[in-house]
C-alpha cells in the first residue's frame, strides 16, 4: 500500500466532502473547541499537499483504488451526527435555517446520515 493517497479529483469535490462530513460530525475540532479529529486534520492539509495518509484513509473508511489512491466513502465511517435537527426551515428563503431541535435519531439521504428532532422523524426529506 502506497503511504499517500489522492482522495478526491478536484478541490471542489474536496470541499463537497468537508460540507457533508467534517462540517456536520460531532468530532469536528472547531466546534468541540479541541483538537482537530485525525482526518478533519489530514484533509485540511491534503488541500495543500494534494494527498492524504493511505492507512488513516483506510481507517475512515476509504477504499485504495490503485496506487496512490484511494475512493472516500459518501459519509465518512466515523461520522457522528450533529445532536441537534438538521432539517433545513423555510429552504429557498432569507429566513433559511435548520429546525436546532434536539435530535432523536437519524434518516439516510442519499447516502448521507442526517440528525432528526421527533417532529422530523417521519418525514423523510431533509
Ligand atoms: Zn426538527
Amino acid at each position: 500500500m502506497p503511504e499517500n493517497v489522492r482522495p478526491f479529483s478536484s478541490g471542489t469535490e474536496g470541499l463537497d466532502w468537508c460540507e457533508a462530513n467534517c462540517e456536520r460530525c460531532q468530532l469536528n475540532g472547531y466546534k468541540r473547541g479541541g483538537e482537530p479529529c485525525p482526518m478533519e486534520q489530514a484533509v485540511a492539509e491534503g488541500f495543500i499537499r494534494g494527498t492524504i495518509p493511505a492507512d488513516l484513509a483506510v481507517g475512515y473508511g476509504a477504499t485504495v483504488t490503485s496506487p496512490g489512491f484511494c475512493r472516500m466513502p459518501r459519509q465518512c465511517a466515523r461520522f457522528v451526527p450533529p445532536a441537534t435537527c438538521e432539517r433545513i426551515m423555510w429552504p429557498g428563503t432569507r429566513r433559511r435555517r435548520s429546525c436546532g431541535g434536539v435530535a432523536v435519531g437519524e434518516v439516510e439521504v442519499h447516502g448521507l446520515r442526517h440528525a432528526v428532532c421527533a417532529r422530523h422523524w417521519t418525514e423523510p426529506s431533509v
